[in-house]
């Protein structure tokens, strides 16, 4: 079951700006669900993402994967933020679905939680939990943003 490489939802588009929903339990097994994962998952990896959220391939279901370096990549399916850091830190971020007229990906300085704890479905359908820092504790907020309707550029100039 390969994946597809879907077209990225590009800023302004409305898809990008609406909250997504959860998605059953009962679902996540699913032959079609499962291979919208791996639709994503392509998707991901042809556009060189770091991390990638449904509705940027035009699906508003709370679902992200992110890239991790051993190819074993994160499905968060629900995934919630339970714990965040007092600490923050800024750094450069950009985003697939935000570019500029030449089609280059902007990039903006945003203030994130240092750490964060994030309990999600995997894509057995397990319930997991994840403590994150670093590069991973940023990318599953950002992440997470877009599942909320919520743009990096958002966090600009704050
Ligand atoms: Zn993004």
């Amino acid at each position: 079951m390969n994946g597809n490489i879907k077209d990225i939802v590009h800023h302004p588009h409305p898809i990008l700006r609406k909250v997504s929903t959860t998605i059953p339990g009962k679902k996540i097994k699913q032959k079609n669900f499962q291979q919208f994962l791996n639709d994503l998952e392509a998707t991901m990896l042809a556009k060189d993402g770091a991390g990638l959220a449904a509705p940027q391939i035009g699906v508003n279901d709370r679902v992200v994967v992110i890239f991790r370096p051993d190819n074993k990549h994160l499905f968060l399916i629900n995934p919630q933020i339970t714990k965040k850091s007092w600490g923050k830190k800024v750094e450069e971020e950009g985003c697939l679905s935000v570019i500029d007229e030449k089609g280059r990906i902007i990039y903006g300085p945003v203030e994130r939680h240092k750490r964060v704890t994030c309990i999600y479905y995997d894509r057995e359908g397990k319930k997991k939990k994840i403590q994150a820092d670093e590069r991973l504790s940023r990318v599953i907020q950002h992440e997470i943003d877009h599942l909320d309707g919520i743009l990096f550029i958002d966090h600009l100039n704050k």
